[in-house]
């Protein structure tokens, strides 16, 4: 049921409005609302995975594709000299919306490590 849905679950069926930029049948990537740098992309799977934590033996190649996605849109995003990607993890982790998501950050120098 919809009151159920996370964000992102609602943003994977257009519930709810994003900066889509890329999509496929295992994951959907769009814009972070809240930047941390020139590009800040984030990857996220159709399968409602809560954490990291929930990662199962079975999404082993879904969590792998998320990752060459991630190369993918670096490259179309011009991101010729590094990049970051992250999986924030619960509270410690800073973890804010609990369907997976990798991070794709880029665009400056980033700093390690991270506060
Ligand atoms: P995390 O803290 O790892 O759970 O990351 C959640 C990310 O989702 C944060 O970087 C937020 O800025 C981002 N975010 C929250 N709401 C939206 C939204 N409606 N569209 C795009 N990104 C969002």
């Amino acid at each position: 049921m919809s009151e159920d849905k996370t964000l992102f679950q609602k943003i994977i069926d257009r519930e709810v409005d994003a900066d889509i930029v890329y999509e496929d049948d295992q994951c959907v990537a769009f814009r972070d609302i809240n930047p941390q740098a020139p590009t800040h992309i984030l990857i996220v799977p159709r399968k409602p995975i809560p954490t990291v934590d929930d990662i199962e033996p079975e999404d082993e190649e879904l969590v792998g594709h998320l990752f060459t996605v991630a190369s993918d849109i670096a490259d179309e995003e011009g991101l010729d000299n590094g990049y970051r990607t992250v999986f924030n993890c619960g509270d410690d982790g800073q973890q804010t919306v609990y369907h997976l998501h990798l991070h794709l950050l880029g665009g400056r120098q980033l700093s390690w490590p991270p506060g």
